[in-house]
Order: C-alpha cells, then sequence, then structure tokens
C-alpha cells in the first residue's frame, strides 16, 4: 500500500489537505494528512494538487478501421498523460460502427490489451437500428449517440426526426441515455474556402438551437434521458434551463476548444482549427462560461477526434474539404483550468466539471461507490502565480509529458502548443500542455486499462464495486 499526502487535495468537491490510502489500484480510505499510517508514504510539494483522475465521456478512438486516424495505444497513453483516468469511445469514425452487438464486441476485442487506462463504450443508433438499443444496452454500452444531420462518415449516417422519435421511444423503454450531435443540417449551409467566418457562417447557432429544439420536444414526449453533446452555440442555453427547469432529463457538454478558443483568432487557412460545430466568436465564449457557472452545461469533456494531418487539408486551407476535428484528449485539463482559473474558478469547480459530472451523467457511478473513490489519483504541479494578483490561486504546471508524442499525427494539437503570440494562444501554449520537469518520468508503459461498462458483472466490477467509505467519511 502505498500512501499520498498532499496539502492540496479535491476531495468531494472541495480543496482539502489530506492522505489518499492505496491498495493496488484501489483507493482505500481518504484520511487527514498527517494521519500516522502503515505504508509507503510520498508526500507532494506544497505547490502540488493531488486530483482524482478525469473521465472523459467524448473521445474518437476509431480503431478497427482508422487506427491510423487514431488507435487504442495512443488514445489512451494521451489521456493517461493528460489526467484522464477513463475515457468513453464514441461510436463512429471505427469500422464497423458500433452500431449492433456483434460491432461492440468487435471494438472490445481491438480495444483488449492496449489500454492504458478504462476504457467504455458508446453506442450508435442510426436509420433502421432501433430494434438494437437495448441490446446494446444490454451489452454495457452507456448509452447511444445519433447524428441529426451528416455525420461525416457515410457508415453513420443521421436520424430523421421519425428515426429520432423512434430510437428516443427504445431508449425510454429501458431508461437509457441518448446523446446527440444537434445541428440541424436543413440550416446548415455548404462551406467552402479559407475565410474562417465563412465557415462559422455556414453553421450558425440557429442550427444548433433547432436541433435542440427539436431533441427537447421529442424527449418530452418520449420521456427519454437525453444529452446534448459539444454545445457551441450558447444561444441554445435559455432553451436547455427552461426544459430543465420542467423536469425535462437533459444534460449539456461543452469542449476545451470552445471555452479557450475563439472565432477572431482562428487565422483564414488554417484548418487545424475546424470542429464541428465551429469555434465561435468570444461573446459566445463568455456566455458558455456562463452557462457552466449557471449549472445549464453540465460537463467539459474533449470531443478528441484526430485525422491523418492530409485529411486536414492544410495545404489548402480549405474549411469546407478539411476533416473537422480537434484532438485534445492530453491537454484539456490544463487550457480549462488556465481559462477556469482567470475566470475566477476554483480548481475543484474544474474537476466537478471534467470528473465527477461526465461520471455521473454516463452512469459510471452507478456500479462504483464514488469516481473519486475508485479513480486513481494523480498529480499536478501548481506553481506561484505569474501575473501578480497575490490572492489568486497558483496556475497549474501541467505535466504532459511529450505532447505530441501520445496521438496518432493528429495536427490539430500542434495548435495548441505553438502558441502565436496573441493572448489566447500565448495562454494555450504556455499554461498547458507543455512538456515540464518531469518530462523524464517513465510514460504509463503498463497496459491495464480495462473495459468498463454499465453492468456491475463485468470486469470493472471486481475492483469497483466492493463499497469503499465515502471520502468525508473517510476524513472525518
Ligand atoms: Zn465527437
Amino acid at each position: 500500500m502505498i500512501v499520498i499526502r498532499a496539502r492540496r487535495a479535491v476531495v468531494d468537491g472541495a480543496e482539502t489537505p489530506a492522505a489518499v490510502l492505496v491498495a493496488g489500484e484501489r483507493i482505500e480510505a481518504i484520511l487527514p494528512f498527517d494521519m500516522p499510517v502503515d505504508a509507503h508514504d510520498v508526500v507532494l510539494a506544497d505547490d502540488e494538487v493531488l486530483l482524482p483522475g478525469l473521465v472523459d465521456t467524448h473521445v474518437h478512438v476509431n480503431e478497427p478501421g482508422r487506427t491510423e486516424w487514431e488507435g487504442f495505444a495512443t488514445a489512451t497513453r494521451a489521456a493517461a498523460a493528460g489526467g484522464v483516468t477513463t475515457i468513453v469511445d464514441m461510436p463512429l469514425n471505427s469500422l464497423p460502427p458500433t452500431v449492433d452487438v456483434a460491432a461492440l464486441h468487435t471494438k472490445r476485442a481491438a480495444a483488449a490489451g492496449q489500454c492504458a487506462v478504462d476504457v467504455g463504450f458508446w453506442g450508435g443508433a442510426v436509420p433502421g437500428n432501433a430494434g438494437e438499443l437495448a441490446k446494446l444496452h444490454a451489452e454495457g454500452v452507456f448509452g447511444v449517440k445519433c447524428f441529426l444531420l451528416d455525420s461525416g462518415v457515410p457508415e453513420f449516417p443521421p436520424l430523421d426526426v421519425d428515426g429520432l422519435k423512434a430510437a428516443l421511444e427504445a431508449v425510454a423503454e429501458y431508461d437509457g441515455l441518448l446523446i446527440a450531435h444537434a445541428e440541424d443540417g436543413a440550416v446548415v449551409r455548404p462551406a467552402a474556402g479559407r475565410r474562417y467566418a465563412d465557415f462559422v457562417a455556414s453553421r450558425p447557432p440557429a442550427a444548433e438551437d433547432g436541433a435542440i429544439a427539436t431533441l427537447l420536444r421529442l424527449a418530452r414526449e418520449t420521456g427519454a434521458r437525453v444529452h446534448v453533446v459539444h454545445l457551441s452555440a450558447a444561444s441554445a442555453l435559455p432553451q436547455l434551463a427552461a426544459a430543465r427547469a420542467d423536469g425535462v432529463p437533459v444534460s449539456v457538454e461543452t469542449c476545451p476548444h470552445y471555452l479557450t478558443l475563439t472565432a477572431e483568432e482562428v487565422p483564414d487557412g488554417d484548418t487545424r482549427f475546424k470542429c464541428c460545430p465551429p469555434v465561435r466568436e468570444s461573446g459566445n465564449r463568455d456566455a458558455l462560461w456562463q452557462g457552466l457557472a449557471d449549472g445549464v452545461i453540465d460537463m467539459v469533456v474533449s470531443d478528441h477526434s484526430p485525422s491523418p494531418p492530409d485529411l486536414k487539408h492544410l495545404d489548402t486551407g480549405d474549411f469546407g474539404t478539411a476533416w473537422g476535428g480537434i484532438a485534445s484528449l492530453q491537454v484539456g485539463l490544463p487550457v480549462v483550468w488556465t481559462e477556469a482559473r482567470r475566470r475566477g474558478h476554483g480548481l475543484a469547480q474544474v474537476v466537478e466539471w471534467m470528473a465527477h459530472a461526465p461520471a455521473a451523467r454516463a452512469g459510471c457511478t452507478a456500479r462504483a461507490a464514488s469516481p473519486r473513490l475508485r479513480r486513481r489519483p494523480r498529480r499536478v504541479r501548481a506553481r506561484r502565480a505569474v501575473h501578480g494578483g497575490g490572492a489568486a490561486p497558483p496556475p497549474c504546471r501541467h505535466a504532459v509529458r511529450g505532447p505530441r508524442a501520445h496521438r496518432r499525427r493528429a495536427p490539430d494539437l500542434a495548435a495548441w502548443h505553438t502558441g502565436r503570440g496573441d493572448a489566447a494562444r500565448a495562454a494555450l501554449a504556455e499554461g498547458r500542455g507543455r512538456v515540464s520537469e518531469r518530462a523524464s518520468e517513465p510514460m504509463p508503459q503498463r497496459r491495464r486499462g480495462r473495459a468498463v461498462s454499465e453492468l456491475a458483472s463485468e470486469p470493472c466490477g471486481s475492483a469497483c464495486a466492493k463499497r469503499r467509505p465515502s471520502a468525508s467519511e473517510a476524513v472525518r
């Protein structure tokens, strides 16, 4: 057993001194900082913070079939390097897409033995497979994802309104969860050319507003639990808040790129920044932060979606033809924390958004006593504030080891590291995701991640089903 003692640890939503007792891969207890324990002692420096592992429920791994875009070995190593100890893989971009039980088994077989962190799976809801959704649920997917417009890959077609309703009825039957890429294809226009402003205009907030309105209406009608992935348009926040106030079981995520980048800063022709829906103007970014502060947006997850560099069409810089996706699994925590801190949010709040909320919504907590207890601890090193303000908490120097090492040729990430002299990108580049003095530490080479699922009998149950004392009990 080891005991990790930290004067700053995030436990149950607050920073507190604590000693975390770990046996094997399991946290046995969270104890007072100086409680004597018969275990190997690890004491963090005063400027280090002990955090729970993050849970990223929006990751596109793409293996099998498009492993050259991203595979389980590289994605899970990037996750581990970024402090993420569980990812939930999206059902599309891999071949076959995870739209039936056989495909889920294929995915699991592809992941087996390769994963540095725990991996769960979303199923897919596509036209004609409503009858498969309960079976996927029974096999342990965390929910099913659908698109309401072209997904970008032909083998994962979108649902029309009737198809969405059929899927929601099926999901409601077993009290499952449907997660939706909510943009309205009737509002989105074809994009072409190098001007980023043109690309943003081709996917206006109205496209998200309309699709979300449809989703909410059908969620009301069917009673199904729904989740909006990667919200970019803050204009949708009022209707989401109203629906929730009415008891519609809806949750919402946004992503690090929407919270840290702005359309004004994206250079024309720089298709590394292309994602769908797009990164919008700075006022929209402010409103998304307000949505987080208000609790209308529940969580921050990556939408990590790499592609080979040539698919980004950097040579032409054409936003119409470039692949839409940003790879950020490894740098989500430092960039979000950097911006969160600037806006007055604490580290414990960031942990709520990036660990507890996604775990709770995906259902990771249904069988684990608490993700805070279940997750392997991770530490980050804080440093003294560089920019004045003695009362400000120290920014986080995040130990990403080799920011470009643990991904598969994804060009997007580079944009987050190079910096270009303006404030926002400097914040991204300087904040974190840069190699720290811990670069000499070995990366997790052991492949000990497990497949996790909604079934308590699945492998993760052996490690996490036993009840442990809650953190508050243990601290007392
Ligand atoms: Zn996605």
